[in-house]
């Protein structure tokens, strides 16, 4: 893409669950920004409140009535951060979209760096955190994840780089092209490709609420990513099978030659007992990996929309995904 002349419409996606002590000092921080950055970006903030259960959607409904440039939509419940972003990215009307977190830890200073980096024609412009001042357990978790997940998956997903970024249009109506149901979108930016640039930032504590990643959830999250992006564990449980009937196979024709030959009789019992744990053990793993594609594909046939909406004051810029 050719670098850009002329004022940048800018719109800002900030999904936000249980985010009222927080939304209004970002909107400050963001404002303040980007009066910094000049006149030259015109800026639109979509807030989505994920069907928060505090006062996040009465802080919203204040801060639009106030401000031309704020809107916001409210989802009837919580439909999670990757509806959220998706609510807001159908709605975002920016000739690029930054989408962010609402509680500050993707500081509101950075927009000017990818602004910078995306008017000399980058399509995406990741903000990509280090993992300073991140419980060790959790850093160890997110190591793990990054390594099993690369592992598995056909598109390299980086530590640290997560949804913190600047989106050009095309970019944003690349991946509002991908319908699926089940959206990773660590994977859908990596998958959607386009030049793109990474920077480092020093991450920031949570200044107010709490997270909502557990160690339980980052390994479901891991196993998601696994599963999403192609059918390579499918793959490796049919290697699995290929692989123990040939040592079944092996072993058999070893026992019948021992006997044969030397007229010795195989062991029993722990042979029996090792290969049936042994096989039962495969053969659960290996439904459970098909059982999981089945699920997805159940998911994606029932076409639900990836949420619905309880009020909003931003005209629809598509018509997917949406009702009520
Ligand atoms: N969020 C959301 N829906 C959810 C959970 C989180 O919209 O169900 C939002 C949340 O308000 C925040 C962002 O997603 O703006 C990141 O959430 P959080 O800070 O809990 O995650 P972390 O920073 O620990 O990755
Ligand atoms: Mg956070």
């Amino acid at each position: 893409m050719p670098p850009r002349t002329g004022p940048l419409r800018l719109s800002l996606v900030i999904p936000c669950y249980n985010e009222e002590a927080s939304i209004e000092r970002l909107y400050d921080a963001v404002s303040r920004t980007i009066a910094a950055v000049g006149d030259d970006v015109e800026p639109e903030i979509v807030f989505v409140d994920d069907g928060s259960d505090d006062g996040t959607l009465r802080v919203l409904r204040h801060l639009a009535a106030g401000h031309p440039e704020v809107r916001y939509t409210s989802l009837s419940r919580n439909f999670g951060k990757e509806a959220a972003m998706l609510a807001g990215l159908e709605r975002a009307t920016g000739d690029a979209v930054v989408i962010m977190d609402a509680d500050l830890q993707h500081p509101p200073e950075l927009l000017r760096t990818m602004i910078e980096l995306h008017r000399q024609g980058f399509d995406q412009v990741i903000a990509r955190r280090d993992r300073r001042g991140d419980k060790l357990v959790r850093t160890l978790a997110s190591r793990a994840f990054y390594r099993l997940v690369n592992a598995w998956v056909d598109v390299e997903l980086v530590d640290g780089a997560g949804d913190f970024r600047l989106l050009s249009r095309r970019a944003v109506e690349a991946l509002l092209s991908l319908p699926e149901y089940n959206r990773f979108s660590k994977g859908l930016y990596a998958w959607i490709g386009f030049n793109t640039a990474t920077f480092t930032y020093a991450n920031e504590a949570r200044q107010a609420g709490k997270s909502r990643w557990t160690i339980g959830k980052l390994f479901n999250y891991a196993l998601d990513g696994m599963l999403s992006f192609n059918n390579r564990p499918l793959r490796g449980a049919v290697y699995m099978g290929l692989l123990l009937t040939t040592v079944a196979v092996g072993y058999m024709i070893w026992v019948i030659g021992m006997a044969v030959v030397h007229g010795i009789d195989a062991p029993g019992y722990v042979t029996i007992i090792a290969s049936v744990i042994g096989l039962g053990g495969i053969q659960m793993t290996t439904l459970g990996v098909i059982g999981e594609y089945v699920g997805r594909i159940y998911y994606e046939t029932k076409r639900r929309p990836h949420y619905l909406i309880r009020e909003t004051e931003v005209p629809l810029t598509r018509d997917v995904g949406v009702a009520g």
